[in-house]
């Protein structure tokens, strides 16, 4: 077997033993089955959306406009948000999980269509990389850039279905949009490393792409984060409590606020009023 299937096969096992341990221990209120059920769903949906969507539309495009056209090549950097993040919607049409879907458990929903979406992605990124001469008969553990890229994939597709589906039954082709467009800037610097923007080389866009990735996964797992326990929970756990100085309620301090060394401006969520809030205002 080639190495990179052994890859592929303990990155799967990786993911399922981090997220789906995460998942499973989450305190948000979700049918257990159906959950596992949204994941499993969208396990294939990866590789159908690459073969059936993707490459005719490429064939497609490609007809219509010359491959090495600049307006092409943007176009291409629109295929993975715009075929994925709807693929990732699939377990939607079914009735069961769109009920159980809610405010209280979207979060977790993400994680595990993101989680089933990533592993089928796993294995089709495997397939392209074992019909490749240059990493023929390399073992599996020459593999960890594979390893390491394909779990914070995990991250960013539970991120980005994250977005959608918190818009469920509110603004949810707002959500769906706001998806594809985290999705599409998420992959930007890879594209400009293949456009060698700028002329700055490819070692230059190596660095910035490896930077970006990993800023990125930081920001898509503080998201998931603000989403799965609330923005006061994770708040409080950086800031601690304040007291408003307005109506001298004591509340969490909520996530975002303007931090100015050891003063914030944030808004009290009793009186709905920003204020600065100081060390003494700090329960
Ligand atoms: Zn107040």
């Amino acid at each position: 077997m080639s190495g990179i299937y052994l890859a592929a096969f303990f990155t799967t096992l990786a993911a399922v033993a981090i997220f789906g341990s995460l998942i499973y221990k989450l305190q948000l209120p979700a049918n257990h089955q159906l959950l596992s059920l949204a994941a499993l769903l969208v396990v294939p949906l990866q590789p159908l959306a690459f073969y059936w969507i993707r490459i005719p539309l490429d064939h497609w495009l490609v007809g219509q406009l010359s491959s090495s056209s600049i307006t092409y090549q943007w176009l291409t950097s629109l295929y993975a948000p715009l075929t994925e993040e709807p693929m990732k919607l699939v377990p939607l049409l079914l009735p069961m999980i769109r009920a159980d879907i809610r405010p209280a458990n979207f979060a977790r929903y993400a994680l595990a269509i993101g989680l089933g979406f990533a592993i089928g992605e796993m294995w089709f990124v495997a397939g392209r990389v074992a019909q490749m001469k240059a990493m023929e008969g390399l073992p599996f553990y020459q593999f960890g850039g594979y390893a390491v890229e394909r779990l914070m994939t995990c991250i960013f597709h539970s991120a980005f279905i994250s977005v959608a589906l918190w818009q469920w039954r509110r603004r949810f082709l707002w959500g769906i949009a706001g998806a594809m467009t985290l999705h599409w800037l998420g992959n930007l610097p890879l594209q400009l490393m293949a456009q060698n923007a700028g002329g700055l080389g490819r070692t230059f866009w190596m660095v910035i792409v490896q930077l970006w990735l990993f800023g990125y996964c930081l920001a898509a797992a503080s998201l998931l984060a603000y989403f799965a326990f609330g923005q006061f929970a994770l708040g409080r756990l950086l800031f601690g409590r304040s007291r408003c100085p307005g109506c001298n309620q004591g509340y969490d301090a909520p996530l975002f606020g303007l931090n100015f060394g050891p003063s914030r401006y944030e808004r009290c969520p009793g009186c709905r009023k920003w204020h600065w809030i100081h060390k003494h205002d700090r329960d």
